[in-house]
């Protein structure tokens, strides 16, 4: 359904309001508890490095640090659950209210570190301690192995890369975003049922992706394998 502008829906408070031309008296607010995606939800989406979606959450009204601990602590409710390290945007923040709340002691801390995801790490305080210590997603010093891979660069030299690609949220949520109009009309049931169906679909895409890559490596190494028996033969 396309969207015409000054067209409201009676759920929508703010579309219907503006219809209203400023002598006439304000109409009174009769619906208030009418759903308004943009106004009262925020989603969040757990992905992994490859892209694939492992969960997603509305959060009302705010995506505060305590909402993340929650939503993550529902999807990684046992210690063999949970992932070695967790990239958020504001991990650093996480990570605070971890520890303040004594959640650090008693769930993470033997089992997961908070690291902030490159695209938002270069806004973060470099004058952060906290931040720079615990949350750099590709520390350069050696503290953190798994998070940084030794690569060739064209010249042939030893440079240092990122392991994982710590930025496929953003890339999911940019592509979401392309939804939001259609999203913004809904009402709850529909809403979720949208988004859960738009990330299965995407998630069937990655796997699908992956499963095509894999095979087309398989198969050009099973070519050059019979490629060399062949030589064998021939000699
Ligand atoms: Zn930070």
């Amino acid at each position: 359904m396309l969207r015409h502008p000054n067209e409201g829906y009676e759920w929508q408070q703010e579309a219907s309001s503006s219809n209203h031309p400023h002598e006439q008296p304000q109409p009174l607010i009769v619906h208030k508890n009418f759903f308004s995606p943009a106004r009262y939800y925020c989603v969040e989406t757990i992905c992994a490095p490859c892209g694939t979606v492992i969960a997603w959450a509305k959060f009302d009204k705010a995506e505060s640090a305590t909402n993340i601990l929650n939503f993550l602590e529902m999807i990684y409710p046992t210690e063999e659950s949970r992932p070695q390290y967790i990239c958020v945007d504001k991990a650093c923040l996480v990570l605070r209210t971890a520890i303040s709340s004594g959640k650090w002691d008693s769930i993470w801390k033997n089992t997961t570190r908070f690291i902030v995801d490159t695209y938002h790490y270069t806004n973060h305080k470099a004058t952060d301690i906290l931040c720079r210590t615990y949350c750099n997603p590709a520390p350069t010093d050696g503290s953190a192995p798994n998070l940084v891979v030794l690569a060739q660069d064209k010249n042939g030299k030893s440079v240092l890369k990122r392991a994982f690609n710590t930025q496929v949220c953003e890339q999911l949520n940019a592509w979401l975003g392309g939804f939001e109009t259609i999203l913004k009309k809904m009402k709850p049931g529909n809403f979720n049922w949208f988004i859960h169906v738009m990330l299965f679909f995407h998630t069937q895409t990655v796997l699908a992706k992956q499963k095509a890559k894999k095979e087309k490596k398989e198969n050009a190494a099973q070519n050059s394998d019979d490629e060399e028996s062949d030589e064998e033969e021939a000699d």
